[in-house]
Parts: structure tokens; sequence; C-alpha cells
């Protein structure tokens, strides 16, 4: 037993039959000093302590996550998980945490989260989670491309392959730049907080994985549409090498005007451009 009276990760795995799903992108953590540690990092991010904030977590599986935030003081865990035998496995924590964790069976990518968690009671709401490998990038696209910003977590937390960490936090003129590192930079402020060994998950994935902590930022000036924004983003990276002169043409319309308004050179390719330049492109081919 631990000191939340509950049993060792290894056998609520065991117990519950928690072979894991490749398909599910099942790694799962065992080690609750690390996930306290996860937990801890949350803290006073976005300017919200841990124990005032509502937590929304992906994928609870096992729970050694879910364990940690509470045992950390989360004021209550909303979870959605999609496999029906990792539902089972929470409904021990719920026991043991009367009140403080609402689990629903369900795709993250699908849910609405807001009318998951309900009333807030006015307390902020964290994001936390150990994404799921194979759609993490698609949910962190997700909660940085709503329409309505700021947005309504206050701070994420989450789990990712190193590699996909490093695009998420790269700088303009590097090979991991893309349309991740300006979708993430563009509304947020994101950090890797600390590495995490392929030893610590069930099973060990090839890679080793990383904590990101991302706070939404202000909403900027002139600031374009987000569609249009993604827009412009997607089509300068769909066709890096190229010159933005000519991968821009993909949006239809002749882009020197708007390359010319925005005063960036027709020349550059869509590695060069700052987070803000693109912003400034967005604005100028909206008008
Ligand atoms: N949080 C647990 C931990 O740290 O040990 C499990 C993390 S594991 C990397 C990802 C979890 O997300 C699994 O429990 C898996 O069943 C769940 N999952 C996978 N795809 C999901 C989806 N689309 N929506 C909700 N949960 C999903």
């Amino acid at each position: 037993m631990y000191e939340d009276g509950l049993p060792p990760l290894r056998d609520v795995i065991s117990h519950f039959g928690l072979d894991a799903k490749k398909s599910l992108g099942q790694n799962f953590l065992t080690d609750l000093n690390l996930t306290g540690k996860i937990a801890r990092s949350a803290n006073g991010l976005g300017g919200c302590n841990l124990q005032d904030s509502i937590v929304y977590e992906v994928g609870p599986g096992p729970g050694a996550l879910t364990r940690a935030l509470l045992m950390h003081g989360a004021h209550r865990v909303v979870a959605v998980e999609m496999d029906p035998r990792c539902i089972e496995a929470q409904k021990e924590i719920q026991a043991a945490y009367p009140g403080r964790l609402d689990v629903f069976e369900g795709d993250a990518l699908k849910v609405n989260e807001q009318e998951l968690i309900g009333d807030t009671e006015g307390r902020p709401v964290k994001i936390i989670a150990n994404l799921p490998y194979n759609v993490g990038t698609a949910l962190l696209v997700k909660w940085l491309t709503l329409k309505d910003w700021k947005p309504w977590y206050s701070s994420l937390t989450l789990m990712f392959q190193k590699e996909v960490g490093m695009r998420i936090v790269a700088a303009p003129r590097t090979k991991a730049y893309g349309r991740l590192s300006v979708l993430s930079q563009y509304r947020a402020e994101a950090r890797i907080m600390f590495d995490v060994p392929a030893r610590a998950f069930i099973p060990a994935p090839k890679v080793t994985s990383c904590i990101v902590a991302l706070t939404p930022s202000e909403e900027k000036m002139a600031t374009p549409k987000q569609e249009i924004l993604e827009k412009v983003v997607y089509a300068a990276f769909n066709q890096r090498r190229k010159m933005l002169r000519s991968s821009l043409k993909a949006l239809g319309t002749d882009p020197l005007p708007y390359l010319n308004a925005a005063d960036i050179k027709a020349t550059c390719r869509a590695e060069e451009l700052s987070v803000e330049e693109f912003r400034r492109l967005a604005k100028a081919y909206e008008k």
C-alpha cells in the first residue's frame, strides 16, 4: 500500500489485466514520486495553485498521475478515458477521494471539456496529462486553436515524446521549427520542464519523453482570425524548402502584395520567420 491507502500501480495493472494497447497509445507510469513531480511542476503555473484548481486529465489509465494530483491537493480532477478497463481501475481511486474525481468514458478529441467539467465555482482549470502519443499533437492543436481566447484553461502540463516537445519550443532557423512551434508559441509561452526516461513507463517506449508547460498569453493587437493564421502557417511549412513567394501561392492569390504589406522578404523561407512575423503575414493576407 502507498500513503494514499491504494495498491502499487504494478498491482493495479495486473489486477485489472491492463496489458497495454498500442492503438490507444498506452505507456503507463508506475512511480508516484515521478507523477508527484509532474503535479508539483504544474503548481503556480499560469498564476494558479494546484490546490485551488480543477484538473482536466486525458487518459488517466491505471491512475499514477491521477493519484498524485489528488494527493497533492487538486480541488477536483475530471478525467476522460477511452479504455473501459481503465475506468474500472479508476473506481478504487474515486472511493479513496470521495467527490473529488469524475471519470468519463469518451474520446478526448471529440468531447466538450467544459461540459464535462461543469460548474467550476470560479476556480481555474489546469490541463495535466500523460498524453497518448498517437493523439497528443492533435489534442494540443485542439486546445491551442480555440475560437475564443483567452481559453477556458489557465495552464497546460503535458507529457510528449521529447522530439515533439522540442518542436513545440523550437526557435526559428532550426530544424525542429515548424507548424507546431508557431501554433504553440503564437498563443502561449512554452517550455520544457524536465525529461522522463523511457524506463519510467510500462511498456518502455523507444524514446525519451518530456514534460512541457504551456501558459496561454494575452491576445495581441491586430490578431488575424485563428483559421487564417493556421492556413498561412500550413501553406508556408507545407513546402518549407521553398521561398514564401512560391509556397504561399497555394493560398490562391499572388502573395507579393501581402508579403510587402507585412514587410517580409518574398525570398524568405517559412523556417526563417518568427512567430510575430507570421502574425503580421496572416493579418496582411486577411486584409
Ligand atoms: N495517465 C496514465 C499514466 O500516466 O500512466 C496513462 C497514460 S497513457 C500514455 C494514455 C492513456 O490515454 C491511456 O490510458 C489510454 O487508454 C488513453 N487514451 C488513448 N486515446 C484516448 C482518447 N482519444 N481519449 C481519451 N483517452 C485516451
